[in-house]
């Protein structure tokens, strides 16, 4: 009898703690907030991402198996400047739940964390649909990553302050590597500082700016206009006098502009990671940074 009360009170005991582990269930919009919630949270998260590297995160299908994800979500991790005005706000009018809407605890967009880029004079819709509020791309930059970083471990402590030492731990264990990696990428990336190169869409801002690398056009005429044969023989015009290192498209994207441009030019078209998951080998937000700057340090003559 003894002895059945102890197995009753292990099998409770077993219970509580798996409750108390995974105590927040995280919806993250894109695989690179996923991975930094998965990096802060430990086993006391669950993370859902509702995007791949291999989908172009401005426009995704508010699928119903979504809405569910967000119905249960505890917190949206989201990149915000109106990355996913063309789908989040549906998601999060059909799960009908109050805790992960703007304004809310619940709700966490990077972009409002840090100094943006390239936010308009005026709101003018002729320079193309997307950006309005701004270029939400904001992981590109690891610095600003690291506050974003900060930010949301002290709203993960918030929404649960019962593990609230766990997370400061981990955040002071990932800032201190993050910060040694730091130092390691900028002396790695001294042959790319003051280099030129066309992107796909204008997504490299922030890392543009961390490394002083300068975009010397884009293959969409506008961000989020679709690339049209006239751009591309205006763009291989202004080229030709002072041809970048290369041009640039992410796992997200069609290959097909980038490679027509390379063909005509001669200019090498490279293909990068973008976020976790993009390219073999890039896991997490370490090894993301590791493979751009490889790749890009390959087409260095
Ligand atoms: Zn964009």
């Amino acid at each position: 009898m003894r002895l059945n009360y102890r197995i009753i009170l292990l099998v409770l005991a077993m219970g509580l703690t798996k409750s108390s582990l995974a105590a927040l269930n995280v919806f993250a919009c894109e695989p690179e907030w996923a991975s930094l919630a998965e990096t802060l949270g430990g086993d006391r998260v669950k993370v859902v991402s509702a995007t791949t590297a291999y989908q172009d995160p401005h426009r995704i299908e508010a699928r119903p198996s979504l809405i569910a994800k967000v119905r249960r979500a505890d917190l949206l991790v989201c990149s915000g400047a109106e990355l996913e005005i063309g789908w989040l706000p549906m998601l999060q009018r059909q799960a009908g739940n109050p805790k992960v809407l703007r304004g809310q605890p619940g709700y966490f967009e990077a972009a409002d964390q840090i100094e943006r880029l390239g936010i308009p004079d005026s709101l003018d819709r002729s320079m193309g649909d997307i950006h309005a509020s701004g270029n939400p791309h904001v992981h590109l930059d690891p610095r600003r990553l690291s506050t974003i970083a900060t930010a949301l471990s002290d709203r993960l402590a918030n929404l649960d302050p019962t593990n609230a030492d766990y997370y400061r731990k981990r955040h002071d264990e990932f800032s201190q590597t993050w910060e040694e990696a730091l130092q390691r990428w900028k002396t790695r990336a001294l042959p790319l500082v003051g280099a030129r190169l066309v992107v796909h869409h204008q997504d490299w801002e922030y890392f543009f700016d961390w490394l002083g690398i300068i975009r010397v056009g884009s293959l969409e005429p506008k961000p989020g206009l679709p690339v049209s044969s006239g751009h591309i023989v205006k763009l291989k015009k202004r080229l030709q006098q002072e041809p970048p290192l290369a041009i640039i498209y992410t796992a997200y994207q069609s290959p097909r502009a980038a490679k027509r441009l390379s063909q005509i030019t001669g200019i090498p078209a490279v293909e990068l990671p973008y976020t976790v998951g993009g390219a073999e080998g890039v896991v997490d937000l370490f090894t993301l940074f590791d493979e751009t700057l490889k790749r890009l340090l390959e087409v260095i003559p």
